[in-house]
């Protein structure tokens, strides 16, 4: 894991550096690889110190897939079944 430089201007009027560690990938959607959006990013060694509600959203594969890809799983399933069960009557 590499470097994060963050440079300040402190109250007397000097610059200063400070090299803290950088922050992990942030969580990417399972289908589309888009960054998770209401997820915390950070080192991995310290999302330990985050809550479960700050992982994750709180809906059905919050954390894993995005809303996007949520809803089009979500209908296409449900569209199968629907025809599962009319293929099935008739
Ligand atoms: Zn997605």
């Amino acid at each position: 894991m590499g470097k994060r430089i963050i440079i300040r201007r402190t109250p007397g009027g000097r610059i200063s550096m400070l090299i803290k560690k950088a922050k992990g990938n942030p969580p990417k959607c399972a289908v589309c690889k888009k960054p998770l959006r209401g997820v915390v990013r950070d080192h991995p060694r310290k999302l330990r110190k985050y809550n479960k509600t700050q992982k994750r959203v709180s809906r059905i594969f919050g954390g894993y897939l995005c809303h996007s890809c949520l809803e089009k799983l979500l209908k296409e399933t449900i569209r199968k079944e629907i025809l599962k069960t009319f293929s099935s009557t008739t």
